[in-house]
């Protein structure tokens, strides 16, 4: 199976919540949930900001999210 890093697991997020990654993909992001716990808390987060709709996360991501997810890409990218 497809080895997914964080960075990847959080550029593929909102296509994950929609259903719109190819099964492999998908399949593969739930692996990773399964094993990283930032990113599961990461995705929880997620999906309650994406309860405002897709366009609400585009444009006004909330601040407090849009930190995490800058420190958390920082962290990674080394
Ligand atoms: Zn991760």
């Amino acid at each position: 199976m497809k080895d997914v890093r964080c960075k990847e697991c959080v550029d593929l997020l909102l296509d994950y919540l929609e259903g719109a990654l190819p099964k492999e993909m998908e399949e593969a992001l739930d692996a990773h949930f399964m094993g990283c716990p930032p990113c599961l808390d990461f995705l929880d987060q997620y999906r309650a900001s994406a309860k405002l709709g897709r366009e609400a996360i585009a444009t006004e991501m909330p601040k407090e999210l849009a930190d995490k997810l800058h420190e958390f890409l920082s962290r990674e990218i080394e």
